[in-house]
């Protein structure tokens, strides 16, 4: 385990959603690794530190003294509170000028070809097409990223396809399963949930 993937396995573990065996994984990085560790010991402290408050609540009529008591606002509606009052429009709107600029931004900018398996030497790298000709074999798992990927020989595992397209031609044998993920769409769906949901309140 790397810390990348420790990071997330932590607040798993706090909430006590880990699995035995990432919770196994995680303590014998833990032991390794200093950095993590320190970060452990603070999230675990927040966390008791959290679950050991009562609930705070402001007392009754606390809210509307203090909003009384604020300066009046001037006239000019805010942007947040123009999508509050309209919430449908909200969705295209926010979607289209706000997320989609700095969306196809990211993505573009994130385009570099990636390839992992255990012997690439059977593969031909091609601008961004990575080619597995007719009669090479690849032991094990293949993945590729931000590329597409056109097979002809042999894949003794998995094929694995993120951000791009593949093809397989008749001669291809693949043992194992194809998996294509589209990690820009899902990460744009990811955002506009976290976009709308204050909205939707
Ligand atoms: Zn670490």
């Amino acid at each position: 385990m790397n810390c990348e993937e420790a990071l997330p396995l932590m607040h798993e573990y706090l909430d006590g959603s880990a699995e035995d065996l990432e919770a196994a994984q995680l303590k014998r990085h833990l032991l390794q690794c200093p950095e993590c560790n320190r970060i452990f010991r603070e999230l675990e402290m927040t966390d008791a530190l959290v679950k050991s408050c009562p609930k705070i609540s402001a007392p009754s009529g606390f809210t509307d003294r203090i909003m009384q008591n604020l300066p009046v606002r001037p006239k000019r509606q805010s942007w947040f509170g123009w999508v509050k009052r309209h919430p449908a429009v909200s969705v295209a709107s926010v979607f289209l000028l706000v997320m989609l600029g700095s969306f196809l931004s990211m993505w573009s900018q994130d385009q570099e070809l990636t390839v992992k398996g255990s012997n690439l030497d059977q593969l031909v790298i091609e601008n961004n097409t990575v080619y597995l000709p007719k009669g090479h074999r690849v032991q094990g798992n293949l993945m590729v990223r931000g590329g597409d990927v056109q097979v002809d020989g042999e894949i003794d595992g998995n094929l694995v396809v993120v951000d791009g397209k593949y093809h397989t031609a008749s001669t291809a044998n693949i043992s194992g399963k194809i998996y294509s993920i589209n990690l820009a769409a899902e990460w744009l769906v990811y955002q506009v949930k976290e976009i709308l949901s204050p909205a939707a309140q």
